[in-house]
């Protein structure tokens, strides 16, 4: 029987390039293919070389459908990689809209660096096209929640859903010994108001657990600061800007504004989803309505659309995005991406930052070093496209939408089985959340660790 190791590969100390490598023998499994984001030192690592054989990369296993979970494969594809990717059917269908929009994203910036010369690289390439982006998707294969999958050598794999994103699972890899390995991925807050909560954590031998929030616990969930903000704008004529990743958090804010201008919280006034991708997406998150899919809370199946707002209307072309904000009255405009990293919302926010009447709400995680996260500690200044844009802009950051289980969520999650696993890495998180998650597993007597980038170990 072969020696099982565990390699990881990403997602140590940070919370974006989820990568674990499982070796058994010959066989090689991949537990997501993510992009790093956020600072360059780390961006610069989707540029390295693997550190495995590709050749004998048996199958990729992904958790969901985030870039930092997903982005790394149209790269791993321009690699020489042709194996399957296992992943449920809503992780599927979601990859399929983000990955294209990716390439899409890398051969733009490519572009731009050429013209306005900013890329050390000369000429500046991208990391991958839309048309590898495309191509990768075709090696999906749909595993539905809660089955045993044999995917390589003498590993299976099981999903549960993980309450994340729509389509969003832990992951269990079991060896033919028996060992399981658990994969939290990504997990759902407790009150997600769309996602039913993450199913209980499998038994396992072998944890890895994300710790995003491991340090912090949400605020009330109440949208209150929300709908000030939105008032307040309106009422200096103001345009508001939430830069919302086009996945989950898009429906998550359109069903927050439904929700306000239903109770007559806020003015109705146009919403304009300006995203190909959101849109998208939103199709995926309707259609999974439609089919009263599993994951969705029952809340979710009633006669209303969740999923639309009274004067929502949606910017298909790059021209109704520029009229969007041209217009004089008060509007609100989600746009990806969400950290405002790249994506249409950077027109926004250069138009917009600059006006003192406008605001510019943050509705989520925002990576360290990205614009998102810099608006969100203050900057009076944040540099797009080369050039810096002064922020006058009112700048809200509301911690309604986050996707992520609270510190409390992820040790109720764990708790959720009947023993400890023997050995715990607390994985997915700045170096501060992970350390405050380790210390409260060790609280309850488990055996818990930061694994370093790079580190090995056998399971
Ligand atoms: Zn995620």
């Amino acid at each position: 029987m072969a020696i099982t190791s565990l390699h990881f590969l990403g997602a140590v100390g940070t919370v974006t390039g989820s990568r674990f490598l499982i070796e058994q023998g010959d066989h090689l499994v991949l537990v997501d293919a993510g992009l790093y984001q956020g600072q360059k030192e780390l961006r610069l690592r989707n540029w390295q070389a693997p550190t495995f054989e590709v050749s004998q990369l048996d199958a990729v296993v992904l958790t969901h459908a985030h870039l930092d979970h997903c982005g790394y494969l149209p790269a791993l594809y321009r690699a020489g990689f042709r194996g399957p990717i296992y992943a449920t059917p809503g992780t599927i269908a979601l990859a399929n809209i983000v990955l294209p929009d990716a390439g899409r994203l890398q051969e733009e910036e490519a572009f731009h660096a050429n013209k306005y010369g900013w890329s050390r690289h000369n000429p500046a390439v991208a990391l991958f096209n839309e048309e590898e982006a495309i191509a990768v998707g075709a090696l999906f294969q749909p595993v539905a929640f809660g089955n045993d999958h044999h995917i390589s050598g003498t590993l299976s794999t099981r999903f549960d859903t993980a309450g994340h994103i729509l389509g969003a699972a832990s992951v269990t890899m079991t060896t033919d010994a028996g060992r399981r390995v658990v994969f939290s991925g990504d997990l759902g807050r407790s009150n997600h108001p769309l996602l039913l909560p993450p199913a209980p954590r499998p038994d396992c031998d072998v944890l890895l657990i994300e710790s995003t929030y491991g340090d912090r616990n949400h605020k009330d969930m109440g949208l209150d600061s929300l709908a000030s903000a939105i008032c307040r704008t309106v009422e200096r004529k103001g345009t508001i800007i939430i830069p919302a990743f086009a996945v989950d958090r898009t429906e998550l804010v359109i069903h927050a504004i439904h929700q306000l201008e239903r109770s007559g919280a806020i003015p109705i006034v146009p919403v304009i989803v300006d995203s190909p991708m959101a849109l998208a997406a939103l199709k995926v998150y309707r259609a999974a309505r439609d089919r009263r899919d599993c994951e969705l809370r029952p809340e979710v199946f009633g006669e209303e659309d969740p999923f639309t707002t009274a004067r929502l209307s949606e910017a298909a072309t790059v021209e109704d995005s520029k009229a969007a904000t041209a217009r004089g009255d008060s509007t609100i405009v989600i746009s990806a991406s969400g950290m405002a990293t790249g994506g249409r919302v950077l027109h926004h926010l250069t138009k917009r930052l600059p006006d003192p009447r406008s605001c510019v709400i943050i509705a989520g995680f925002q990576s360290r070093g990205t614009r998102g996260s810099q608006l969100a500690e203050g900057a009076t200044e944040v540099k797009i496209h080369g050039a810096y844009v002064p922020v006058r802009a009112e700048v809200v950051a509301i911690d309604a939408f986050s996707g992520h289980a609270d510190s409390d969520d992820l040790m109720a999650w764990a708790d959720t089985s009947r023993e400890a696993p023997q050995t715990s890495f607390v994985i997915h998180g700045e170096p501060e959340a992970s350390t405050a998650l380790r210390t409260r597993l060790r609280g309850a007597s488990w055996t818990a660790v930061i694994p370093k980038f790079g580190e090995r170990v056998v399971v």
